[in-house]
């Protein structure tokens, strides 16, 4: 049966894979062509020993490993394959030119393929392979039909010949694809192992800055101390001088403190924190930043909603999201915070019609030391994503070029009675 001898044939060329997986995964020799060439070789060797011979045909799977080499393992492989192709072809003598033609023509469409395969992502490079592996099929075909018309073989034996064809073509596409498939998860898994011990490293990385980072931040703040100490005695040319290192000093212990916070978020107490009382404090805090820039803060609360958070954190989150806000809308522009809950959410929405960012920015955001501005330290954002998701929330960014960004904050909150300001606040804050 034509059907069974084939199927064999698809075990034949997994071989290669399931050697590879078991044995070479993980070793350096792995990602060798040399390897990929001797194990692909192997199961060209088996499939022409394993060959089903019908109507005066070879049927095997011969060309897939030839095809997998040459996409997979690149000239190297590919080239060791077709020699082994070729040295085992004279050896088994028959028509040695029909065989030698077949096989160069086999290998040449793999060949032309082979330098932009790469270019491919992996779903595309199933598809290519399946697509060049039908190639081999086709030039059967042909050579078939060429046979049929020569021989003049009767229309019983032409039928027969072409389902025999057609059941051929169909298991060498699926075997095609099936070793494309396989090869893909092999290399994700390879990837996925690599990027696995990338996070781990810099999770140690992370761990011995912030043990840096802690370690500096004693004497920088004795050092802070005296100097400022320094600074209120003096009178002459080094007050200047004083006052300039300690505003660079105090930027660097909030870097450190940012940075900090980031690696591990601090919630020193827990308590049932009003939001619409927070964003006004922090509205407050912000009023005179956004009175220099020349912007209009506008503050839709609604009162008597709370969550189970650390106020000076949830502070935090807040300060870094609407001083970006302000920080990116021109003289003469809007931030507009409002604050609703719904059900057991509650919605913290910043806007602003400042510059915006395009998707690419966007995807950046969150990345440690990511920042576009001079002055700008890149660990505002991280520190609040950080600081939302440790209490449970979630934070998410929608934003155009030239036309503005949003930043909704969504946090478990509770609805309870409140005592504090029951009407919306208006909280406007403007120069000139
Ligand atoms: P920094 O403010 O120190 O630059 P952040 O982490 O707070 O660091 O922000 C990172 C970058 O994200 C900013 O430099 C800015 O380019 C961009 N960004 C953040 N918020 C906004 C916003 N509301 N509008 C436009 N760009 C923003
Ligand atoms: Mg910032």
């Amino acid at each position: 049966m034509l059907v069974e001898k084939l199927l064999l044939n698809v075990l034949i060329i997994l071989l290669p894979i399931f050697i590879h997986s078991v044995l070479f995964d993980n070793k350096s020799v792995g990602k060798s062509p040399y390897l990929c060439g001797i194990l692909q070789s192997l199961a060209l060797f088996l499939s022409l020993v394993f060959s089903y011979e019908l109507g005066g045909l070879y049927w095997d799977l011969r060309y897939v490993p030839m095809v997998v080499a040459f996409l997979y393992g690149g000239p190297i492989a590919g080239g060791m394959v077709l020699l082994t192709y070729l040295a085992t072809r004279t050896f088994m003598g028959g028509d040695i030119l029909l065989g030698y033609s077949s096989g160069f023509l086999a290998a040449f469409i793999p060949f032309l393929f082979m330098k932009r395969f790469w270019t491919f992502d992996a779903k595309k490079r199933v598809r290519t392979a399946v697509i060049v592996g039908f190639w081999p099929s086709l030039s059967m075909l042909i050579i078939l039909v060429t046979n049929i018309v020569i021989n003049n073989a009767a229309a019983e034996d032409a039928n027969k010949i072409l389902m025999n064809v057609s059941i051929f073509g169909v298991i060498q596409i699926f075997s095609v694809w099936l070793a494309a498939v396989l090869n893909e998860a092999l290399l994700e898994k390879e990837l996925m192992r690599k990027e696995i011990l990338r996070a781990e490293k810099l999770n140690t990385l992370g761990e011995l800055a912030a043990s840096i980072a802690h370690e500096i931040r004693n004497p920088l703040t004795v050092v802070k101390g005296f100097l400022q100490m320094m600074h209120k005695q003096e009178k002459g040319d080094n007050f200047y001088y004083l006052s300039l290192v300690l505003t660079e000093l105090g930027r660097a212990e909030s870097i450190i403190n940012d940075y900090l916070n980031f690696a591990k978020p601090q919630f020193e107490k827990l308590e049932d924190a009003e939001l619409a009382d927070i964003i006004s404090e922090v509205t407050i805090l912000l009023e005179a930043f956004a009175a220099k820039e020349g912007v209009q803060v506008n503050v839709r609360l609604e009162w008597g909603v709370f969550a189970k958070t650390d106020r000076n954190q949830l502070k935090q989150a807040l300060v870094n999201i609407i001083k970006n806000a302000i920080e990116a809308t021109d003289d003469g522009g809007e931030v507009i915070i409002s604050q609703a809950a719904v059900g057991n959410e509650s919605y913290i929405v910043v806007s602003d019609n400042g510059k915006g960012m395009d998707s690419a920015q966007i995807a950046r955001l969150g990345t440690l030391f990511y920042t576009t501005k001079d002055k700008g330290t890149g660990l505002g954002t991280s520190v609040s994503i950080k600081i939302i998701e440790a209490m449970g929330g979630t934070i998410s960014f929608k934003s155009e070029r030239g036309v503005g960004t949003e930043v909704t904050i969504i946090l478990p909150s509770f609805k309870t009675y409140s005592n504090k300001g029951q009407n919306p606040v208006e909280l406007g804050a403007e120069m000139k």
